[in-house]
């Protein structure tokens, strides 16, 4: 007999093997299989936070349920994936495994490679544009702290989960209500994940860029990798949203692009156990580290925070020389000082100042220059106090919370970086937020700017079989406005993989 048991409870400090026992009481026999479906932490009142658990029992195996793939008659084509983020590299695995072997190209270097040179811009402000946090092998996530919770409601999004699961994450991802891999494990995921492109006779071809693309009779022909010609049969774009470049090179091909609204701000960095405290009394030391979500309508713009890394990092983003662009990272132990967060207001089409297909990308670049040049130009990025930001004043020193960002920061107001419209949304909401979770406008608390790549500011425009004007070529993922984050960005690469193998089927 196989169960499924909803709202077990258990508090902090009870172990997990005692819902195996109250499964055998409710099989009435003991347990041959068990599965935690579903972990999650209930902090709403901080006298009794406790974990509520959905789990899966019966007395016998029960075997993996088996993936029917498409059995591929037509001849082998030649698939081209541009991108190795979560984007491309799903969408190559899942390729692979319908019998299309593709050959995936990214402008970056191999995980490890990459990684020393985030490492040389964090140490020594030394900038590669080709090889940053944006772009490089696991694409835009890799130095993350890899949540995996989507907004989206697909059933690819299980596929995500447990093909990151077989990839070697951790096994908690499985079942946690916020799952997250962590950089540290997530690098290793990816590398996994090439390994078993290249041993199942797919390519994968570092240093390798997208530059052009030729068609015929309305059909893709040909790629320029590097400049350097080969015929192509099927393309797939999963460039991610900071292939500013290659957005270039579409729209002057006559690919349809839209400008799509994003969001901008700053990091907000607090003490991770000041935001204990705040979401669970006097006794967080024996549950996770905190994290939040917060939303304010205090202003006509909404803002928001997103991407909260608890016990995590700033760090730098940028990949384009001139620019500095921060986002936030930490490891599966999320065991650092601080905690930090996107702090962002919408940013609206008529902000942008022309119709212009790429107007959301100058819009992006004059922050991340204005930034620069407020810092220093260096690549410190420019910091401010919580409280000195809402008086509209200069800060001059660091309380308690110092900022975690590399290589370094520079006092500088962020209303000489973002236009008024943004400064008051963003003046509005943190006193609002602060109603929501005491602290969080805390005045040591400290804004570091700018976070521009929320998302993309692009989409490129693709029909219901998920091609552009252009037959064979597919926009996917984050950067064509497909996705938002690494678990859609990965379906989206799944939905395009399985359009390309029902053709080839
Ligand atoms: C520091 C940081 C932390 C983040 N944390 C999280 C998180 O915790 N959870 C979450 O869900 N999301 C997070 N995100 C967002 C997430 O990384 C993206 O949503 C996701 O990576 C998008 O996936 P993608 O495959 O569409 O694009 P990307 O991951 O951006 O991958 C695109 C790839 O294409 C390559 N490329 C671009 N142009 C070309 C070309 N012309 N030729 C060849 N290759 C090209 C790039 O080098 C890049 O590797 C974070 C992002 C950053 C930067």
């Amino acid at each position: 007999m196989k169960l499924v048991l909803n709202n077990l409870v258990l508090k902090p400090h009870e172990k997990e093997k005692f819902l195996v026992k109250l499964c055998e009481k409710k099989l009435r026999a003991p347990c041959a299989y068990f599965k935690i479906l579903k972990k999650s932490l209930d902090a709403r009142d901080k006298s009794n936070i406790k974990w509520v658990y959905t789990v899966e029992c019966s007395d016998r195996e029960e075997p993996a349920p088996a993936r029917n793939y498409f059995r591929i008659t037509k001849p082998q084509p030649k698939a081209i994936v541009v991108g190795a983020g979560p984007a491309g590299l799903f969408c190559a695995v899942r390729l692979l495994r319908h019998g299309i072997r593709p050959i995936l190209i990214e402008r970056g270097k191999r995980v490890d490679e990459r990684e020393r040179d985030v490492a040389l811009l964090r140490a020594q402000s030394v900038l590669n544009t080709e090889s940053n946090i944006q772009f490089g092998e696991g694409g835009a996530g890799t130095f993350s702290d890899g949540k995996l919770n989507t907004q989206t409601n697909s059933p690819l999004n299980r596929e995500v989960i447990e093909t990151f699961l077989e990839f070697g994450a951790p096994k908690e991802i499985g079942y946690l209500g916020k799952p997250h891999i962590g950089s540290d494990n997530l690098k290793n995921v990816v590398a996994a994940m090439r390994e078993y492109i290249l041993q199942n006779g797919g390519e994968v071809r570092f240093g390798a860029k997208l530059t052009d693309l030729e068609s015929r009779d309305g059909k893709l022909s040909a790629v320029k990798i590097n400049g350097v010609r080969e015929e192509a049969d099927e393309l797939v774009l999963a460039i991610g949203h900071s292939a500013r470049d290659t957005f270039e090179m579409l729209l002057s091909r006559g690919f349809l692009i839209e400008q799509k609204e994003f969001a901008v701000g700053v990091r907000i960095e607090h003490l991770q156990s000041s935001i204990g405290r705040a979401q669970y009394g006097s006794g967080y030391a024996a549950l996770p580290p905190a994290d939040y979500k917060l939303v304010s309508h205090a202003s006509e713009r909404a803002a928001f925070t997103f991407c909260m890394c608890p016990g995590g990092f700033v760090v730098p983003s940028a990949s384009e020389e001139g620019g500095v662009v921060v986002n936030g990272m930490s490891n599966f132990a999320r065991d650092g000082r601080n905690a930090n967060s996107a702090l962002v207001v919408q940013v609206k089409r008529e902000d942008f100042g022309s119709g212009h297909p790429l107007a959301g990308v100058a819009f992006q670049r004059k922050l991340e220059r204005a930034a620069y040049e407020a810092a220093g130009k260096n690549y410190r990025a420019p910091v401010q106090l919580v409280g000195d930001f809402l008086s509209n004043r200069e800060s001059y020193y660091f309380g308690e919370v110092k900022p975690s960002y590399e290589p370094g920061v520079s006092f500088a107001p962020m209303q000489a970086i973002f236009p008024p419209a943004i400064v008051s949304a963003m003046q509005a909401a943190l006193p609002d937020m602060n109603g929501k979770l005491t602290g969080f406008s805390a005045y040591e608390s400290v804004l570091t700017g700018v976070e521009s790549r929320t998302s993309s500011p692009v989409r490129i425009v693709r029909g219901e079989d998920l091609q552009t004007g252009v037959a064979g070529v597919y926009p996917c993922g984050e950067g064509c406005g497909y996705s938002g984050g690494i678990t859609s960005s990965a379906a989206d690469g799944l939905r395009v993989a399985e359009a390309i193998a029902k053709k080839y089927a």
